[in-house]
């Protein structure tokens, strides 16, 4: 049984210097393809249920389904929540089975953040289910524009609320479909200074496959979080398998065939954030 949490697959990456990912599931297919992945690189991975994810799958489908591709595997799986804002949210992901939460207050005035992280953890540790936070906002591409994480409220909030990985805001953009995005080092070593717990890079579709590399190795920037990258090349290969066949019309042929490019560019990613693996 190879079940984990944050904590397990995000300490040794922190002290050894390198990156595990966390990927957007959005169903059956692409959860497996990414433990494939993982299990031909012998390195961890963190499956993420996003809330585009748990609008077109119930969590009570979701929680045993990652569970299952979890227990079964040969590699670290963590089962995770993403981007959720209510503790109700995070507490159904418990009871069905996750191992980890995101618990987002970067909306919140920072004393909310704190206390909403802080009730969350004390709700979530007891139950082996490691906690994500957000200070700063990271924005969304042709969206809701980014807050620099500012270094004194990353501070504060770890402090007070102590979560397993803190997400921040340095540059990094969701939803980017090219990797344009340049992190700022100098706001990001501000932030190393202060707060000495795992980060975490949303949108690292838009960061390019050295900087990930740089950063996994030379930050405390350890998990990072992909999913555009991963949507395209899914949507791509769906086309090319759809093009190449004008009679193929089952589901479980068709989407069995848009699998092996999926796992090869998942496995790209997962090189990408780990130099022991390139
Ligand atoms: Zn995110």
């Amino acid at each position: 049984m190879t079940i984990a949490n944050l904590i397990d697959v995000l300490t040794p990456a922190l002290d050894e210097g390198y990156g595990v990912a966390g990927l957007v599931v959005l169903g059956w297919e692409d959860a497996c393809a990414f433990v494939a992945a993982a299990e031909d690189l012998r390195c961890p991975v963190i499956l993420q249920a996003g809330p585009g994810c748990r609008t077109h799958t119930p969590i009570s489908v979701l929680g045993p389904m990652f569970r299952a591709l979890a227990e079964q595997s040969q590699v670290p799986v963590v089962c995770h929540i993403d981007h959720a804002t209510t503790i109700s949210e995070c507490q159904a992901g418990i009871d069905y089975g996750f191992t980890s939460v995101m618990i987002d207050g970067s909306r919140l005035h920072l004393a909310e953040n704190i206390a909403l992280t802080a009730s969350m953890k004390e709700i979530a540790h007891p139950h082996g289910v490691s906690v994500e936070a957000e200070i700063g906002f990271v924005g969304y591409d042709e969206g809701a524009l980014s807050l620099p994480t500012k270094p004194e409220e990353a501070a504060e909030l770890v402090k007070q609320a102590c979560p397993d990985a803190l997400a921040i805001s340095v540059g990094n953009v969701h939803l980017q479909t090219s990797a344009d995005t340049v992190i700022d080092k100098v706001a990001l070593a501000a932030i190393e200074e202060v707060v000495n717990c795992p980060l975490v890079l949303h949108g690292a579709s838009g960061i390019k496959a050295a900087d990930r590399g740089w950063l996994a190795s030379n930050s405390k920037v350890c998990k990072f979080n992909v999913g555009t990258e991963l949507r395209q090349a899914f949507g791509t290969s769906l086309r090319n398998v759809l093009d190449s066949d004008a009679h193929l019309f089952d589901r479980n042929q068709i989407l069995s065939a848009v699998k092996p490019a999926l796992i090869e560019q998942t496995k790209k990613v997962l090189k990408s954030i780990d130099a022991r693996k390139a």
